[in-house]
């Protein structure tokens, strides 16, 4: 039994309840052990002189990110972002406002790095870098999802997820990082993937779900493992191999590159979307982590390059691939491997692309057929995912990450309803899990955050008879299979939006052969010619 208490639903969701000073000082994740940390190359533990290296750090952080100074130097306290937090909502806890939270880290740079600070500290609220400090950095800068909610709000655009990453970064640095991200991204480093699930299982977990699919549809429907020379290496998160509604999405996909008559294959090397090196702040992990599908889209000569439903993840794709691995313009010219895929891949094909965008451009050219009816006992809401929504895009028309997903939905579903406006889109509320927090050891800032996101949910299930939740992103997904039942709403509620696109797709076969040959495989071709 869960011992905190479920948030009520408001009566008017958007004012928000009475403070209650320090009501979540209590909530910190375990910290990573030593060898967590020495893994990705932080301190096993708390080191000795940890006041001044975090303050160099921050030094280093401030030279590097101009951003960060910018963000640090130009709030005006306007109050703006206060009530817009979905933490703060939840919590009533004055330090999750995001001005608030900023001011964690704001106070400690004014002591260094500014005049006032230096000199008269306390008419600026310029505080000293302290035991005390550092449990509340680790306590309340895991109490942000870095979902960005607040910046869209803030007149200056403040972005608080930065902030929150460099503290992040900084404790890190000195020892005192998070298990879960930092264990987790020891296991993608090592094993390839976040489960840390080797290859053969995975081969036998995607030969089981082939024939699944081939039971179900007669069509010898395939999920191929490390096939060179297939024309798509589809990178996915690993969620999407052992978890559901994720492994009905993973299907999903498979009937629609079947469909779609091309050759797909998924990387044993690369069987991971997830970066969690974002939610720490650490770029050089961030590319540590990209360099695999880098390798992996090198090794099997693929052509293209499609992101499964995975929201951090496409933002990483989107926003970093480009520089940190080649795909994309923009790559590192003194990357050889980077400049090599970049040559490798077609520069007519958008790089990287996300599922949502292959299908809908399936869907465009009348090269999918739906049975809609197949999804009438549905009527479906959509969850804009905040990495999706509001740090990268999808398609080329602005606002692509809205329009294509719900469009997508529209094509297999009849039944469509959007939450209401104020929380969907660029303002959508953040599932609660988001930046690292999917952790049981934080649970209750997890339902407690989920509170405006099941506000807005419970709204159309009884005003519009809503009885399905959508969404494109792995943590969305088991954030929400965790919390909708502390809200009273039925967990088989939650699909992912490629399951509903597979549950209606009209499966003619006419593809088969293509789709089970990989296209021009090098060594087959050099074969033939021999
Ligand atoms: S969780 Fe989102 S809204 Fe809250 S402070 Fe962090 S970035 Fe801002
Ligand atoms: S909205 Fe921006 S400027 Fe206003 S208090 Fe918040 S962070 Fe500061």
């Amino acid at each position: 039994m869960a011992d905190f208490e479920t948030p009520k639903f408001r009566e008017y969701p958007a004012v928000p309840n009475k403070l209650v000073p320090d009501a979540t000082a209590h909530l910190s994740p375990f910290i990573a052990k030593p060898n967590h940390q020495e893994q990705l190359g932080f301190p096993g533990e708390l080191v000795d002189n940890w006041e001044e290296k975090a303050i160099d750090k921050m030094g280093d952080l401030l030279g590097k990110y101009r951003g960060l100074r910018v963000y640090l130097d130009s709030c005006v306290k306007c109050g703006s972002c206060t009530d817009k937090c979905h933490y703060f909502q939840g919590t009533s806890d004055p330090k999750n406002m995001p001005v608030a939270r900023q001011d964690l880290l704001r106070s400690v740079y004014r002591r260094y790095f500014t005049f006032a600070g230096k000199y008269f500290p306390k008419l600026v609220g310029a505080r000293d870098m302290t035991r005390e400090v550092l449990d509340e950095w680790y306590s309340y800068f895991h109490q942000c999802s870095q979902c960005r909610r607040c910046s869209v709000f803030c007149p200056y655009g403040i972005d608080t997820a930065e902030i929150s990453m460099a503290a992040r970064e900084i404790m890190d640095h000195v020892g005192h990082g998070q298990k879960y991200c930092n264990e987790i991204l020891g296991k993608l480093q090592t094993i390839g993937n976040n489960l840390g699930l080797p290859g053969p299982a995975l081969a036998a977990t995607l030969e089981e779900y082939g024939e699944e699919i081939e039971d179900d549809t007669g069509l010898p429907v395939r999920l191929p493992l490390d096939v060179k020379g297939a024309d798509i290496l589809l990178i996915t998160p690993s969620a999407d191999f052992f978890a559901e509604p994720h492994i009905d999405g993973l299907m999903g996909y498979a009937k629609v590159f079947h469909e779609a008559g091309v050759s797909w294959t998924l990387s044993s090397y690369a069987s991971e979307a997830a970066n969690f090196s974002m939610f720490i702040g650490s770029y050089s992990n961030m590319k540590v982590v990209a360099e695999r599908i880098r390798d992996a889209a090198l090794e099997l000569g693929v052509k293209q390059i499609i992101v499964g439903e995975c929201g951090h993840a496409w933002r990483v794709a989107y926003s970093f691939w480009n520089t940190l691995t080649g795909v994309g313009a923009g790559a590192d010219p003194n990357d050889e491997y980077a400049q090599r895929l970049q040559k490798q891949l077609d520069p007519n094909v958008p790089q990287p692309m996300h599922i949502c965008e292959f299908t809908h451009d399936l869907i465009q050219k009348g090269k999918l057929r739906f049975d809609k009816s197949a999804n009438d006992h549905r009527t479906v809401t959509f969850h804009d995912s905040c990495n999706v929504a509001r740090a990268s895009r999808m398609g080329t028309m602005p606002g692509g990450q809205f329009v294509i997903p719900r469009e997508v939905i529209k094509a297999c579903c009849n039944n469509y309803v959007d939450m209401d406006p104020d929380t969907i889109k660029e303002k959508t509320y953040c599932c609660g899990g988001g930046g690292g927090l999917l952790t049981d050891d934080l649970m209750e800032i997890r339902v407690k955050g989920a509170l405006p996101r099941m506000e807005a949910l419970k709204e159309v299930v009884d005003e519009r008879g809503v009885n399905t939740l959508a969404a494109i992103c792995a943590i969305c997904k088991a954030q929400f299979a965790k919390v909708l039942p502390y809200y009273n709403f039925p967990m088989h509620m939650l699909v992912s939006t490629h399951q509903l696109v597979g549950e209606a797709l009209v499966m003619t076969g006419s593809n088969q052969e293509k789709a089970l040959q990989p296209q021009d495989e090098p060594e087959a071709e050099a074969a033939e010619q021999e």
